[in-house]
């Protein structure tokens, strides 16, 4: 019997101990991680330089209100703005809680409420980052919904010309869509999206929260789409598992968060910065990003060579460490099997296997698991089909 509220169907794995790329598991099985408390833990469990920064802030100072000047913040707001396009920070605990922020900074600095976001997107399951999501089964008993978001296909320009008009605050997207299975914008709309946005003066939001953070091989991944947005969301891998987010933006958006205006007891707090400010110092040094790229490219062409005898699978996209494998049947046996075998991967979407390393995780582990991967998806390759027919 369990006291939770079933809000999640959870496996048959309780894991105890982790580090680097590997999590044990109760029963001392060993596992590799290529979920990492998705796409969170991007230095890997228990990282040394993260682990020493939080050991020792726990006995510095845990909390003070945003009221006091906290050194932390300042720190790693000027290294957010020094590695993006954006002029200002604020801080908070979640990506719901930042994408949250940046629906009410859109609304404040604009003075409009009309929001343009994507099918199958995902921005998470507060009110207003309910909304902009734009899956009817994540709405669904929870309405009426926030008003007022429009849906569109994402790389169809077409309704994106459409839909945005003067009254539109802002478009706010994912230029990889994670939960909505590994789905990469094209560049034809991200060109489009900076033009509607230069024409109809509508902010740009880029929800960076799995995106972001080294995942991709760039410190955003917004940079390798040549978009500027007004913007950024980040929070998962900002932390390494200690829960922060922020939400990034241009200084033409300063004066709409003036005093008073918006607010979190916890976000930024002294433990949070220490361990962003470790994580940032490390991830967003240049060899450390190209690192990352090269094993991104490494791992997807090593996993398309191996999987392209199979029947059963459609494509393998995403960039850096931000893999799918599209199949043609549902995957949750996939996962299932993988598991079992000692590799941690997730679904995106029911057909899609999503495959999120931590950002260290060595050549040799790349191999193993893409070992596993071509073991399992033979194995349901070769399965007999039940044919309707005989
Ligand atoms: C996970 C995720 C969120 C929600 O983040 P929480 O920290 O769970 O609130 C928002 N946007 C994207 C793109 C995500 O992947």
């Amino acid at each position: 019997m369990s006291a939770l509220f079933p809000t999640y169907a959870k496996w048959d794995v309780k894991p105890i101990k982790g580090n680097g790329s590997r999590l044990i598991d109760s029963r001392g099985k060993e596992y590799l991680d290529f979920i990492s408390g998705i796409a969170v833990c991007n230095l890997g469990h228990c990282h040394p330089k993260v682990n020493a920064a939080v050991e020792s802030q726990l006995q510095q100072l845990w909390h003070v209100s945003n009221l006091f000047q906290i050194e932390g913040q300042e720190k790693v707001a000027q290294i957010l703005v020094n590695n993006s396009v954006g002029d200002y920070v604020f801080f908070c605990n979640s990506g719901a809680e930042a994408n949250e922020a940046a629906i009410k900074l859109a609304r404040k600095s604009t003075g409009k409420h009309h929001i343009v976001s994507m099918r199958n997107s995902f921005h998470g399951r507060t009110l207003g980052s309910m909304a902009a999501t734009g899956q009817d089964k994540i709405h669904q008993g929870f309405g009426p919904l926030l008003s007022e978001f429009t849906y569109i296909e994402m790389n169809n320009q077409q309704a994106l010309e459409e839909v945005v008009t003067t009254e539109t605050a802002a478009i706010m997207v994912e230029v990889i869509q994670g939960e909505g299975g590994i789905q990469l914008m094209n560049d034809d709309f991200a060109e489009a999206l900076k033009n509607v946005c230069e024409k109809y003066g509508c902010l740009l939001i880029i929800d960076e929260v799995q995106t972001g953070i080294g995942r991709t091989g760039t410190a955003f991944a917004y940079e390798q789409f040549n978009l500027s947005p007004d913007i950024i969301t980040v929070a998962k891998g900002l932390g390494n598992g200690f829960p922060v987010g922020a939400l990034i933006g241009k200084s033409h958006l300063k004066e709409a968060f003036s005093p008073g205006s918006h607010g979190s007891t916890f976000g930024g707090n002294p433990l949070a910065m220490a361990a962003a400010e470790a994580v940032v110092n490390e991830v967003f040094s240049p060899e450390f990003l190209v690192d990352v790229k090269e094993k991104g490219e490494l791992f997807k062409e090593e996993l398309e060579q191996s999987l392209r005898s199979l029947e059963l699978v459609e494509e393998v996209r995403g960039k850096g460490l931000m893999l799918g494998i599209a199949c043609k049947t549902e995957v949750a046996p996939i996962i299932e099997a993988c598991r079992e075998k000692g590799l941690l991967v997730l679904p995106a979407g029911p057909k899609v296997v999503r495959i999120l390393p931590p950002l260290i995780v060595t050549e040799d582990e790349i191999k193993t698991a893409i070992g596993i991967l071509k073991d399992v998806l033979s194995t349901v390759d070769q399965a007999p089909k039940v044919s309707v027919e005989n």
